[in-house]
């Protein structure tokens, strides 16, 4: 399956103030809200708390996703499924994801994020600040669960533009 930004486009309808995507109310917003939104609830809640309230806010966007993807792409086999999704997601602009490493047993799946949504945010920090995308542990999770393998996936960001690496990196694991 591969789908390019014309299909995607296809799928958006607006009506009285509504906008739709596949049926799916959907908002057009600036990518500096949702960043001045992550700063607010760090400043609010430190970037430990932060990283708690968005993983848990983004874990459920992920697993409704996995969900409404299936009838897409439910067919395939896993590894290309999560191929699928990460270009569902670099098509929605989220940036450039590209799966580096998939292994069944044990589990260990390396995503490639290069333009992450908090480019030019985030400068000089220890760690990695890309929490939204933690949602594609969810995501990973979800499909195992439909392969008859039950368990909890850690999202590990091995590598951050925030901290000066070149580009993002995710290593999605099995939970210790
Ligand atoms: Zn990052």
């Amino acid at each position: 399956m591969s789908m390019d930004i014309n299909n995607l486009l296809e799928g958006i309808e607006y009506k009285d103030g509504i906008l739709t995507h596949r049926g799916k109310r959907i908002l057009i917003v600036p990518f500096s809200w949702l960043i001045n939104l992550q700063k607010e609830i760090e400043n609010i809640l430190g970037p430990e708390g932060a990283y708690v309230l968005i993983r848990k806010a983004s874990y459920e966007g992920g697993a409704e996703f996995a969900k409404d993807s299936e009838r897409l792409f439910g067919h395939l086999p896993l590894e290309h499924k999560i191929r699928a999704y990460l270009q569902i997601s670099s098509l929605t602009g989220w940036g450039k994801l590209s799966l580096e490493k998939f292994q069944l047993d044990p589990l260990e799946i390396i995503v490639k994020y290069e333009h992450s949504y908090i480019e030019g945010a985030y400068e000089g920090e220890s760690e990695g600040k890309c929490y939204f995308f933690t949602s594609v542990a969810a995501v990973i999770e979800q499909y195992l669960k439909k392969e008859g393998i039950n368990f909890e996936i850690e999202a590990i960001e091995t590598k951050c533009i925030a901290k000066g690496d070149p580009y993002c990196e995710f290593v999605f694991r099995k939970h210790s």
